[in-house]
């Protein structure tokens, strides 16, 4: 039977069932909150919060998510298994990897293969080697393997930093075998670059990719381009409807349904417990962008407008289980 890493350890992907295939429960600024700490306040607090919003996910039907926080989004996963622990009709799956939009992580600035090369020694990337680790033997001593690895490339496009980490991501997927989550900034049509750097020099598969956030973009051409090179797309931020709307999203997954491609996309919200990169005064005020609004609003407006209940299955259920069982390294 093959099997996917969660929190809690490995699980038959027939049992993922309704999965939302880009959800996160913290995201923070490490180092930042180590310093100013008043924000977060309560540890204690901010895990009972989660177990009751993951709860309440979980009581709706869903199954699984999958969690792309990494290095760069303060993953911790030690207080995401004392979540897990409280909320075992969930599965929690772990990735591993970096976000910048820019440069990489300080840590790994000066680490650089050419650095080594020059000093005529041929060390690997470091990142490959770290995301190996989080895969192979797992991350941090927790016993706890990532499943999927995750880069992003933004509106900036390909810096230095961004292209240097797709790279090592991609190379830990060759190696590995555990699929990949691509941020995307579609409206500059990064996932075209993704396609270039990742698939035509790298050689990765691109039906191996969700390219997250896709649905960011209602350019259905574009979208059946992507979908096209084989790539999964990421309808992915449900609920957060800054510089579009419920409508632009909902009518996008209605379109490409329409089109043929409910087997190239998965939905997600891309929301959490707690985010600090947004003010909680202004969070607040995104009523809609919580684990509940695919199931409360979005999956009825789908219904309404031709979607049926199994494309719908194909996008929540088939399309993750395929996208954990297609893990052989090449
Ligand atoms: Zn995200």
């Amino acid at each position: 039977m093959p099997t996917v890493e969660t929190i809690l350890g490995p699980v038959d992907t027939a049992e993922l069932g309704r999965t939302y295939m880009h959800e996160h429960v913290f995201v923070l600024d490490a180092d930042v909150q180590q310093n100013y700490p008043s924000e977060w306040g309560s540890e204690d607090e901010r895990v009972a919060d989660a177990v009751g919003k993951l709860k309440a996910l979980a009581a709706q039907g869903i199954r699984s998510i999958a969690d792309p926080t990494v290095i760069g989004l303060g993953r911790y996963i030690p207080r995401i298994q004392r979540i897990a622990e409280q909320v075992p009709e969930l599965n929690i799956i772990p990735a591993t990897g970096c976000y910048t939009y820019d440069q990489v992580p300080f840590f790994f600035y000066h680490r650089d293969p050419a650095v080594y090369a020059a000093l005529g020694s041929d060390e690997p990337e470091p990142m490959v080697t770290m995301f190996t680790d989080d895969i192979v033997n797992g991350i941090t001593g927790t016993g706890v393997k990532a499943a999927f690895l995750k880069c992003a490339i933004d509106e900036k496009g390909l810096t230095g930093g961004v292209e240097r980490v797709m790279r090592a991501v991609a190379r830990t997927h060759r190696g590995t075998g555990v699929p990949i989550t691509v941020h995307t900034h579609p409206g500059s049509e990064t996932g075209l670059v993704v396609k270039q750097v990742m698939c035509d020099q790298e050689g990765v598969d691109a039906t191996r990719v969700v390219l997250g956030h896709t649905g960011d973009s209602s350019d259905v051409d574009h979208l059946s381009a992507l979908a096209d090179q084989g790539f999964i797309l990421g309808m992915d931020r449900f609920g957060l409807y800054v510089g579009t709307t419920f409508e632009a999203r909902a009518d996008t997954v209605v379109e490409m349904c329409a089109r043929g491609y409910a087997d190239r996309m998965v939905l997600s919200h891309d929301t959490s417990c707690y985010l600090d990169m947004v003010d909680p005064r202004i969070v607040q005020l995104m009523t809609t962008w919580t684990y509940l609004h695919i199931h409360d609003a979005v999956l009825p407006y789908l219904r309404e407008h031709g979607v049926t209940d199994d494309q719908i299955d194909t996008m929540l259920i088939e399309n993750p289980r395929r996208y954990f069982e297609n893990v052989g390294a090449y």
